[in-house]
């Protein structure tokens, strides 16, 4: 009977929303047909309001990580300064994306669980002035740290550096303002808080940035921006857009429209603060303990001697049919991670909360149960002003 039935809680692929997947049920179109071209164009045009910008939004037959590609193939040449801000694995992925297209990279890493100092990378800037792009994740996915991207940014546009930033798992989970921000090229990918299936990315790119795109003499083909950029002009993209997913897209952002940004924004918000008063309620300990550090679209949860993370999400899985995420890496086996973006209702994290009780319970953690979800439900009360 539950075969299909779960509760997915990884920081993505995220659920898919009935609205979004009805929408993406569509026939099938020709990329290259007036109807698509509508449909497309009005997609890219809406995709704006989630950048905060002004600027193009181009659409990309990739996961994240091609988009990541896309924004170092795009800038970097062989031999190019690059300094990539280091606090975690996606940061370590730009480093191997940098180092794969010839860059001499330097990194600077920040202890796990904490995010990148500003005060810091301008020290750096300062001392490397041929430093000609910093990168940076916005949410650190595999530590659930949010970066502080408008004061790094702060920093950067006084300098001729461009600012690349991941924000694969923070964009419409969490604030990211392009063009008030100084961000010179920022990523997102379908399968996070737009959620979408994977398989579709966005990039957006300042004007600071096309000059030096224009310019860029490096190796690239798929992911050359300029054809992109050429394209959008005549509505279309340079090879086979993925039309489902820009159907559903088209939904997804009528949908956070809707909803509003800043609204969804509190949502993600909420449903952290949830989840953090009931892991404290719980005795169990996060891994980002600053809360101003701590992610509203996923959140990491330390093991210890008495929780082995690999048996509880195995339990979580077969007896509750909720999926959580482990530690990746260094963390592996250390953390286990609850992802709460995209289309996720406040409810929804009480049901999770309440499978992780009865699972700790079933392992013999000292735990009572009700603990953790009566701290969620009050901090949902309270935000509804319910005293
Ligand atoms: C998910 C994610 C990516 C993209 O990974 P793909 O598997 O290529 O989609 C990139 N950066 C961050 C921070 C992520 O969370």
């Amino acid at each position: 009977m539950f075969k299909e039935y779960q509760h997915l809680r990884i920081p993505g692929p995220t659920p898919v929303s009935p609205e979004v997947q009805r929408a993406m049920d569509r026939t099938i179109l020709g990329h290259r047909s007036g109807a698509f071209s509508e449909i497309f164009a009005q997609t890219c045009e809406k995709a704006k309001y989630v950048f905060q910008t002004k600027e193009d939004v181009f659409i990309l037959a990739s996961t994240g990580t091609g988009a990541l590609e896309a924004a170092v193939a795009n800038v970097v040449e062989p031999n190019d300064k690059v300094l990539v801000l280091v606090t975690g694995v996606f940061g370590e992925r730009f480093v191997k994306i940098a180092k794969a297209y010839g860059a001499n990279v330097m990194t600077l890493k920040f202890d796990l669980g904490t995010t990148a100092k500003p005060e810091t990378v301008k020290e750096v800037l300062q001392q490397n002035p041929d430093i000609k792009a910093v990168f940076l994740t916005h949410c650190e996915t595999s530590t659930a740290v949010v970066n502080p991207v408008e004061k790094i940014g702060n920093i950067v546009k006084d300098t001729d550096a461009l600012l690349i930033v991941d924000s694969v798992s923070a964009l419409v989970g969490m604030d990211l303002k392009m063009d008030d921000w100084d961000v010179d090229i920022a990523v997102t990918a379908s399968h996070k808080a737009i959620g979408l299936p994977p398989g579709l990315a966005l990039v957006c790119v300042s004007q600071k940035a096309w000059k030096v795109i224009e310019k860029h003499k490096g190796p690239k083909f798929y992911f050359d921006l300029l054809a992109y950029r050429k394209k959008i002009k005549d509505r279309t993209t340079p090879y086979t857009g993925p039309v489902s997913l820009v159907y559903g897209l088209s939904k997804s952002l009528d949908l956070i429209k809707e909803e509003g940004l800043e609204n969804g924004f509190k949502r993600h918000q909420l449903i952290r603060d949830m989840v953090r008063a009931a892991v404290k309620a719980l005795n169990l300990e996060l891994f980002v303990q600053e809360e101003e550090a701590a992610s509203c679209t996923v959140t990491a949860i330390k093991g210890n001697n008495q929780l082995d993370v690999e048996q509880l999400r195995k339990i979580l899985r077969e007896d509750y049919k909720v999926e959580v995420a482990g530690g990746q890496q260094d963390l592996k086996g250390k953390i286990f991670r609850i992802g709460h973006l995209g289309y996720i209702h406040p409810l929804d994290i009480l049901t999770t909360i309440s499978a992780l009780e009865m699972a700790l319970k079933q392992i013999g953690y000292p735990i009572s149960l009700g603990a953790g979800i009566k701290a969620a439900e009050e901090v949902w009360c309270n935000d509804k002003n319910i005293g």
